[in-house]
C-alpha cells in the first residue's frame, strides 16, 4: 500500500461534471489500495473573480482580507469534491489549509510553507478516509488565513507529499506533461519525458506556469519525484526528478514566456555609489521582488535605471518609485506594461558557448528589438515587446532544433 497524493488545478476542476471526472479517478486509485491525499484548486475562474472583486473595491487592498477573500474559491473545490465521493459510498473529508494545519509565515499573498503537522490527517487515512485539502491555503502562527502566491496549490501538493512522506506525487493538470515549451503556443512543442529539478526551477521562474516555482523548490529540497500529468487522458506525463546525465547531453531543454512583468524606468538619476540601494530597498521592504534590472552607461554623471516587476506588484511598486525618485532628484519615472520576457533553458548551456548569441540572432533576423537581457548559468532571459511574444518563442523552438519527435 502506498501514500499517494495528488493535486487537480482549476481547467480539471472548471464544472461539476469534471469535479464528477476528478472523483472517478482518486476512486480508482483509492480502490487500487493506495491512502489517499488529494489537494485542489478553485474552479477555473473564481481566483481571477475574487482578484477583481478586490480591486474594484479599493486601490490597495489590505492584505490580510486579500487572503482571507481569495482562499475562498478553494473552499468551494474541497466541498464539491468530498461531497462527490461520499456520493459515491467513499469516506472522504474535506480539510481547509488551517485545519491540515499547514503552517506559513505571514507574508500574506506570497506565505511560505513552513511546517505541516502531520497528525490530523494521519487519523484520517488510518481510518481510510480521503483526505482532500485545499490547495493555495495556509495559517500562519497568529491564526491568520494565508495564501501562497497565485497557481500556489501546487505547492501545497509538494508540501503534503514532503511532510507526510508520500510515495507519489501527481500533478494533474489540462496538459499531459511538461513540454519544451507552452503547447497551447507552439504546436510543435514536444513533450519531455523527465526534466531536472534545476530546469524546471527555471522554468517556473520563467513563466512556465505549469508548475508554481514554490513546489519545485520544495520537491527539490525533499526530493519528491513530481508527475506532470492530464486529468484527461492516461498519457504518461513528465517526471520533475534529480538531473542525470542525459540531461546534460540537450542544449536548450525548453522555452518560456512571461507576460505578467511591467517595466519601470527611473530617468536621469544622477549616477553615485547607493542609488541602486536607494531605489530598491523600499520596493524589498515592501516585499516586491524586482526581476530583470539595466543601468545605462552614465552620460555627463547621469544614468537610467530600469528594472521589471509583476504586475500583481506594479501599481504599488510604481507608487513607491514615484516617492524615492523625488527623493534622489531623478528627473521622470517611465513605464511600460507591454512587455514580454523570453527565456531559453538548459543544463547542457553550462558547457558550451554560443547560445546567447545564437538566441540574439535569431530575434533579430525577424527584426525583434531586445530591451533587457539576463543570464544565469543554465538559462538566457530578454524582454521584447509583448506584440513579439507568440513569434518570439516559435523561431527560437526551431532555431534550437527543438520542434516533434
Ligand atoms: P492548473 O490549473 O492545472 O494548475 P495551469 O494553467 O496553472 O494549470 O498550468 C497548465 C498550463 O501551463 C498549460 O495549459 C499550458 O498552457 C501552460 N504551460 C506553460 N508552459 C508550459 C510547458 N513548458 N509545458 C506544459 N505546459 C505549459
Ligand atoms: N486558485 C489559485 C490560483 O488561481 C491557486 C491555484 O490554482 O493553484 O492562483
Ligand atoms: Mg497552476
Amino acid at each position: 500500500m502506498a501514500l499517494v497524493v495528488q493535486k487537480y488545478g482549476g481547467t480539471s476542476m472548471g464544472s461539476i461534471d469534471r469535479i464528477k471526472n476528478v472523483a472517478k479517478r482518486v476512486a480508482k486509485t483509492y480502490d487500487a489500495g493506495n491512502d489517499m491525499i488529494v489537494v485542489v484548486s478553485a474552479m477555473s475562474g473564481e481566483t481571477n473573480k475574487l482578484v477583481a472583486l478586490a480591486n474594484e473595491t479599493c486601490e490597495f487592498p489590505d492584505n490580510r482580507e486579500y487572503d482571507v477573500l481569495v482562499a475562498a474559491g478553494e473552499q468551494v473545490s474541497i466541498a464539491l469534491l468530498a461531497m462527490c465521493l461520499k456520493s459515491m459510498g467513499y469516506k472522504a473529508k474535506s480539510y481547509h489549509g488551517w485545519q491540515v494545519p499547514i503552517i506559513t509565515d505571514s507574508v500574506f499573498s506570497k506565505a511560505r510553507v513552513e511546517e505541516i503537522p502531520d497528525k490530523n490527517v494521519r487519523a484520517d487515512l488510518k481510518d481510510g478516509v480521503i483526505v482532500v485539502v485545499a490547495g493555495f491555503q495556509g495559517i500562519d502562527r497568529d491564526g491568520n488565513v494565508t495564501t501562497l502566491g497565485r497557481g500556489g496549490s501546487d505547492t501545497s501538493a509538494v508540501a503534503m507529499a514532503a511532510a507526510l512522506k508520500a510515495d507519489v506525487c501527481e500533478i494533474y493538470t489540462d496538459v499531459d506533461g511538461v513540454y519544451t515549451t507552452d503547447p497551447n503556443i507552439c504546436q510543435d512543442a514536444r513533450k519531455v519525458e523527465k526534466i531536472s529539478y534545476e530546469e524546471m526551477l527555471e522554468l517556473a521562474s520563467l513563466g512556465a506556469k505549469v508548475l508554481q516555482i514554490r513546489s519545485v523548490e520544495f520537491a527539490k529540497k525533499y526530493d519528491v519525484d513530481i508527475h506532470v500529468r492530464s486529468s484527461f487522458n492516461d498519457n504518461p506525463g513528465t517526471m520533475v526528478t534529480k538531473e542525470d546525465k542525459d540531461m546534460e547531453a540537450v542544449l536548450v531543454s525548453g522555452i518560456a514566456y512571461d507576460k505578467n512583468e511591467a517595466k519601470i524606468a527611473v530617468m536621469h538619476v544622477p549616477d553615485k555609489p547607493g542609488i541602486a540601494a536607494k531605489i530598491l530597498s523600499p520596493l524589498s521592504d515592501a516585499n516586491i521582488s524586482v526581476d530583470m534590472i539595466v543601468q545605462n552607461v552614465s552620460e555627463a554623471g547621469n544614468t537610467d535605471f530600469t528594472f521589471t516587476v509583476t504586475k500583481a506588484d506594479f501599481k504599488k511598486a510604481l507608487a513607491i518609485t514615484r516617492e524615492t525618485s523625488k527623493e534622489i532628484d531623478a528627473k521622470d519615472v517611465v513605464t511600460d506594461e507591454n512587455i514580454s520576457k523570453i527565456s531559453i533553458v538548459g543544463v547542457g548551456m553550462r558547457s558550451h558557448a554560443g547560445v546567447a548569441t545564437k538566441m540574439f540572432q535569431s530575434l533579430a533576423r525577424e527584426g525583434i528589438n531586445i530591451q533587457m537581457i539576463s543570464t544565469s548559468e543554465i538559462k538566457v532571459s530578454v524582454v521584447i515587446d509583448a506584440k513579439y511574444t507568440e513569434l518570439a518563442v516559435r523561431i527560437l523552438h526551431d532555431a534550437f532544433g527543438m520542434s516533434g519527435n
